[in-house]
């Protein structure tokens, strides 16, 4: 339920990225690009060609106080104008933002990445941090991708650019005008203390959130039962995604991660019958 595809900073194409679900045996898969919902037409069609079902989806790029949180929106109307409009007005600040990034960099002794960064993203507004790992990867600045976020693009690090995305509010009210549902994205990713995450999960239920990822490739094993404890705790559905981005980047391909455990309700059962 959760997989990226070139539209965003993913490595395979929609059409691609259904193919390898059909290939491993998966029967139903969702897109979820970063903040577009430009692939969705396509990977239906391949869906519908495949036999595969497509679960319509985004993740939202989300400004909790000074916290970035990624919101999924499962089984979205892509023409739904409310999200459309959300969508486009967040994609609008990558550019400046990147512009920023290749700044930071040059501060610190690599030149002229914009351009570089621009090459590896299929849409200009779409340019993320994962197009500037990936060109600081081609030029040898660093040995991968998770490299360049360590050295360089992560929070704290020399290149990192803090931005306003949209308001928790807005996006689960994007994504439930559009009929979606609201999922919590990797929990176990956000920096934040105690206190803070149970605020935050107060926040994003009381907001219309209804379910959170337990079993995803952002999580590490041991931290699945700790997100199974919380969604039970807090009465949230449960998800299961490998947050795919690519053959060589992502170790976990779509359809491989182990089940949700049986205590769970998972949040397909909300339009899988
Ligand atoms: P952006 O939306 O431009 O901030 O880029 C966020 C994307 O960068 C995420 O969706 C991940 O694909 C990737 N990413 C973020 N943090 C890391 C990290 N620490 N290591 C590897 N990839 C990361
Ligand atoms: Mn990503
Ligand atoms: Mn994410
Ligand atoms: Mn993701």
């Amino acid at each position: 339920m959760h997989n990226h595809s070139t539209r965003s900073d993913g490595l395979l194409s929609p059409t691609q990225l259904i193919e390898l679900a059909a290939r491993t045996g998966v029967d139903a898969i969702a897109l979820t690009d970063h903040d577009t919902t430009e692939g969705l037409e396509e990977a239906g069609r391949a869906a519908a060609h495949l036999g595969v079902t497509l679960v319509p989806g985004v993740e939202i790029s989300v400004s909790w106080g000074m916290t970035t949180l990624h919101v999924l929106g499962l089984q979205v109307d892509p023409g739904a104008a409310e999200l459309a409009d959300g969508l486009r007005a967040i994609r609008d600040g990558r550019l400046e933002r990147a512009a920023r990034i290749a700044e930071g960099l040059a501060k610190v002794g690599i030149e002229a990445t914009l351009e570089g960064a621009l090459a590896c993203a299929e849409n200009k507004d779409m340019v993320s941090r994962t197009h500037f790992a990936r060109h600081l990867v081609e030029r040898g600045a660093v040995k991968d991708t998770q490299a360049a976020f360590d050295k360089y693009l992560a929070k704290g690090k020399p290149a990192f650019v803090p931005h306003r995305w949209a308001g928790l509010e807005e996006a689960i009210e994007w994504i439930r005008a559009s009929g979606g549902v609201a999922v919590l994205a990797h929990p176990g990713r956000y920096d934040l203390k105690p206190a803070f995450r149970d605020e935050m999960l107060a926040d994003f239920k009381r907001l219309g959130g209804e379910a959170i990822e337990v079993v995803t490739g952002s999580h590490r094993p041991e931290q699945y039962a700790m997100w199974q404890r919380v969604a039970e705790e807090h009465g949230f559905l449960a998800s299961r995604g490998a947050d795919y981005h690519g053959p060589g980047e992502s170790p976990c391909e779509p359809g491989r991660l182990p089940a949700l455990h049986a205590s769970l309700t998972p949040v397909w059962s909300k339009w899988a019958h």
